[in-house]
């Protein structure tokens, strides 16, 4: 696919600038090259968003359900090749990256058009109407991992509020975005509502924060470049949503199956190769049950096959850029020098996979709380294994990080386990293995973001109240 152009005011541009390569993850070739766009681009594409704002903020719910309905069908009809890019680009599983990567845009979309109908856009209180107000132009920067799910959490309740959007997609696995941009182009959307502007955060993603006609940044990434965004909002009293970093935890109770809750938790933290946000990353168990909990992680991260994510058979895929197995074999090597026990995995190569950017899953045992490697986010297929020494010790060390966007509990009493999810300092938490919601509103505490995502919470973002007192 030719990912060399830009999509401004409903128009596809060649680019003959400077570009930037897209990396295959299994192999490391160069599958693309994308715009390395400068600022005078995202000066236009902002001055489109900002005229068809005009038009777009006084659309009908109709039509803009219309809109997405024409979304939802081309997300369904380019699902496989969706998948493969991802597949590619980020390393899931081809089998997994059809599910999530592209089975994940198309039902969230379907859940906005259940939605929309109900939702209330004007409610009575007393002699008020109040209406709720498309906030203006939103900016939406997103990162790597789950590059179009991120994408469409923003994009499909922004453009359902009324808002125009300007897209700064991530350069490392932007495929998706275009794919985004070619079904939009497709659908009714007038020109200028939708806008797709690549290049270097620090220079494309960073004009776009400080525009003053962007009156919402929308980020999901990292915790250090969410700060940048909520500083340059502050500074013009822009709204800002941010989904960061994690470093969830998974609270074993004595109680618990314990085979089924390190099964659990090494799936949900090898998700992706542990590039997941909400990755249950450390397995918090009693004191006299750590070692036995070591050799199942063990015996359940040998299972976990790596190899190419183009084969249906391959459990565990490659990183997603050199840069970041270069660090997560940074934070391996670090976990033996904090004195944690390595009890599978390593920093070596997987055997016979010596090319791209693979990592062999990594179990650490005995990891004290407050080390380097149980408190930062590593973002690579790696657990550590804290013991504890009683609940409220458990409770203690599973909010001792600055994060706080997923956890789970396992317990054999529902309600005792529900009661510790309670005191959990995070956005979400699986209870005994419960199910994902698409539903449930999704966002962090602490470090790991300001606001939600999903469902009508996610709507509620792009909102601004007005009050007409009659
Ligand atoms: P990142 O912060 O490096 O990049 C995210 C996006 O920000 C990219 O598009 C990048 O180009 C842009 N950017 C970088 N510098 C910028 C600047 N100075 N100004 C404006 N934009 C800039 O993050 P990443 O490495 O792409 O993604 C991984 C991170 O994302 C992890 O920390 C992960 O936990 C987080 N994440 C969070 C969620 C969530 O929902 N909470 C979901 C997925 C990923």
């Amino acid at each position: 696919m030719n990912l060399s152009k830009l999509y401004i005011d409903g128009q596809w541009e060649a680019w003959a600038g400077k570009t930037l390569p897209v990396h295959e993850a299994a192999t490391g070739d160069v599958l693309a090259q994308v715009p390395a766009a400068s600022e005078k681009e995202m000066k236009r594409a902002v001055a489109a968003a900002n005229t068809a704002f005009e038009s777009w903020s006084e659309s009908s719910l109709e039509q803009r359900i219309k809109i997405l309905e024409q979304l939802h069908a081309g997300l369904k009809a380019r699902s496989s090749e969706i998948a493969e890019a991802i597949s590619r680009e980020v390393g899931m599983p081809i089998k997994l990256a059809t599910q999530i990567q592209a089975g994940l845009p198309a039902a969230i979309t379907e859940s906005y058009l259940k939605l929309l109908p109900q939702f209330p856009f004007t409610e009575q209180v007393g002699n008020s109407e109040i209406q709720y107000a498309p906030v203006g132009v939103v900016g939406c920067i997103t990162p790597w991992n789950y590059p179009l799910h991120q994408v469409i959490l923003k994009v499909v309740p922004a453009l359902a509020a009324g808002c125009t959007v300007v897209l700064k997609p991530s350069e490392i696995a932007p495929t998706s975005a275009y794919i985004l941009a070619e079904i939009l182009d497709d659908t009714d959307l007038p020109a200028g509502c939708f806008n797709l502007v690549s290049g270097l955060g620090q220079v494309v993603g960073d004009a776009l924060i400080r525009h003053p006609d962007v009156r919402m940044v929308s980020f999901t990434g990292s915790t250090r470049t969410g700060h940048l965004v909520a500083h340059a909002a502050a500074d013009d009293f822009k709204r800002f949503a941010l989904e960061m970093g994690g470093k969830s935890a998974s609270i074993v109770l004595p109680d618990a199956d314990l085979k089924a809750a390190v099964k659990g938790t090494v799936n949900n933290c090898l998700l992706n190769s542990g590039q997941t946000c909400t990755a249950l990353t450390r397995l918090l168990v009693p004191e006299d049950r750590h070692d036995e909990a070591c050799e199942l992680a063990a015996e359940a991260v040998a299972k976990m096959t790596p190899g190419n994510p183009l084969e249906e058979t391959t459990r565990l895929g490659p990183l997603a850029s050199a840069e970041q197995r270069d660090k997560v074999l940074d934070f391996i090597r670090l976990g033996s020098a904090e004195g944690a026990t390595l009890v599978a995995g390593g920093p070596e190569a997987p055997e016979g996979l010596t090319e791209g950017y693979f990592v062999r899953a990594t179990v650490f045992g005995n990891v004290k709380p407050d080390s380097r490697i149980a408190q930062e986010e590593i973002f690579g297929p790696v657990l550590c294994v804290i013991p504890y020494k009683d609940e409220a010790d458990a409770i203690r060390i599973a909010n001792g990080t600055a994060y706080g966007l997923s956890g789970a509990v396992w317990s054999g009493d529902g309600e005792k386990a529900r009661a510790v999810a309670g005191k959990m300092r995070t956005g979400q938490v699986f209870v005994n293995g419960g199910a994902f919601n698409p539903l449930a509103p999704f966002g962090g505490f602490g470090h790991s973001g300001v606001g939600r995502e999903f469902g009508k919470w996610g709507l509620e973002e792009f909102l601004e109240v007005r009050s007409l007192q009659l």
